[in-house]
């Protein structure tokens, strides 16, 4: 069934999967290739959360001719058109004035958004150029998408097609990634799963893991990451944090979290440590809970990290727990004749931390120059603690950044190993993550 979507139209007989969406992405700065368009890469992953499928992604530049030819053709192939860009007050601004063509309607002045719009000039005590006025202007008929975090607010309106096929409904959202978010989460998403029958709402729950692949912990979860699955559980990776996702569909957020609880309780019983938190956890803040919980505090020293041990758990330290992180060192090189154990002793004696977690030089990987393949490095991470002492050899690898992160990360894990969350006895032997 070809659903209508219209607002208004009363139809609720769509299944999901029988809307079909297009994602518009609008600006001379994407098709020129100076910027990368990823706001479709977000949208099209939650439209799919959802259980609505993205037929068709175009990307338009800001000129006039070019809008009208896109959402002319938009409108008769897809359900649901969501739209980024040229929402804000300049010239070269024309999304508003192409939807309103397209629906044949004129632009009208909204007097509660234009309020809006002087307010937050008001607010920051800054006068409000004329051009932001357009930012007030809607295609009669169309709904506001309320912007809370800038000026240019949304719109919602039902294009009609030149079939019999219903309307075609279109959420135009800014082009600036935060606040479309903001406005997805807020008020486009739920209107879209409003849309869809029996999905009186969705409710979501991230788990974040540390210690394996990817596809290492895809396999450790027999038939959970699977297409259509319900709730759905989707898998991303991130500098080698993984995050997994439950999207759980149910009448009302109880029975939601009900559905998650289970699937929830089923990832933990089979990942076991290395999922370390849940929603915006970051590994840093699973260490410092845990130093927290043990009443033990850590110093660092590193070198072939570039400061970044000392960098996560700084920021973790400002949004968490104080006084568990006593400080980083970030040494140039280290000394000839000097170990990498006694850097993390020292550290941790002139500290007076309970842990001292040292990094060293980046190195060749033994092997590496033989059949293991050259170029291969490694650095040797250790954690000295009150009666511990806990080696590894982590070898980099990925790209540049990612590499750094890695290892910065798999540094920090010894930590929560160490002072609390069991590490997986795979990871303890394997000694490198994802
Ligand atoms: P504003 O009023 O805030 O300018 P707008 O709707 O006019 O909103 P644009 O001017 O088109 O938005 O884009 C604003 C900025 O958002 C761009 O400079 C770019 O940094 C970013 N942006 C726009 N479109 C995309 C996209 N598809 N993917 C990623 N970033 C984007």
């Amino acid at each position: 069934m070809r659903a209508s979507t219209g607002a208004d139209d009363g139809d609720r007989g769509a299944t999901p999967g029988s809307l079909r969406a297009e994602v518009v992405s609008i600006g001379d700065e994407l098709t020129t290739g100076q910027r990368l368009d990823t706001n479709s890469q977000w949208l099209s992953r939650e439209l799919g959360l959802l259980g609505v499928p993205v037929a068709f992604h175009t990307t338009v530049t800001d000129s006039l001719e070019d809008g009208l030819a896109a959402f002319r053709i938009a409108r008769e192939r897809a359900d649901v058109i969501l739209v980024t860009g040229g929402l804000g007050p300049t010239a070269d601004d024309l999304t508003r004035d192409v939807l309103a063509r397209v629906a044949e309607v004129p632009l009208e002045l909204s007097a509660g958004a234009l309020a809006d719009v002087e307010s937050r000039f008001a607010r920051r005590a800054a006068p409000m150029p004329e051009s932001n006025r357009r930012q007030a202007l809607f295609p009669r008929g169309s709904r506001i998408i309320v912007n809370p975090e800038g000026t240019a607010p949304g719109i919602d309106l039902d294009l009609s097609r030149t079939g019999s096929a219903g309307a075609a409904r279109v959420f135009a959202l800014p082009g600036v990634p935060g606040e479309m978010i903001t406005m997805w989460q807020a008020t486009v998403g739920p209107a879209i799963l409003s849309l869809l029958p029996g999905a009186g709402t969705i409710r979501f729950r991230r788990i974040k893991c540390f210690g394996a692949g990817e596809s290492a912990i895809e396999a450790m979860l027999p038939d959970l990451v699977r297409r259509g699955r319900e709730p759905l559980v989707g898998i991303t990776a991130h500098e080698a944090t993984i995050t997994l996702r439950i999207a759980a569909r149910g009448a009302d957020a109880a029975a939601c979290e009900g559905a998650i609880a289970p699937i929830e309780a089923l990832i933990r019983g089979c990942l076991g440590g290395i999922v370390f938190g849940t929603e915006d956890d970051e590994l840093e803040d699973a260490v410092l809970a845990s130093l927290a919980a043990a009443d033990a505090t850590l110093a660092t020293v590193e070198i072939g990290s570039l400061g970044q041990v000392a960098g996560l758990l700084a920021a973790a330290a400002a949004r968490g727990p104080a006084g568990r992180f006593l400080g980083g060192v970030v040494l140039p090189g280290m000394a000839a004749g000097t170990s990498v154990t006694e850097l993390a002793t020292r550290r941790r004696a002139e500290s007076g931390a309970s842990y001292g977690l040292a990094v060293g030089p980046v190195v060749p990987a033994p092997g590496s120059d033989g059949n293991g393949g050259a170029g291969v490095t490694m650095v040797e991470i250790v954690l000295v603690g009150p009666d511990s002492l806990t080696r590894r050899e982590h070898r980099l690898g990925g790209a540049g950044s990612v590499r750094l992160a890695r290892a910065s990360k798999t540094a920090i894990d010894l930590v929560r190993g160490a002072a609390g969350a069991p590490l997986a006895a795979e990871d303890k032997s394997r000694g490198a993550a994802g």
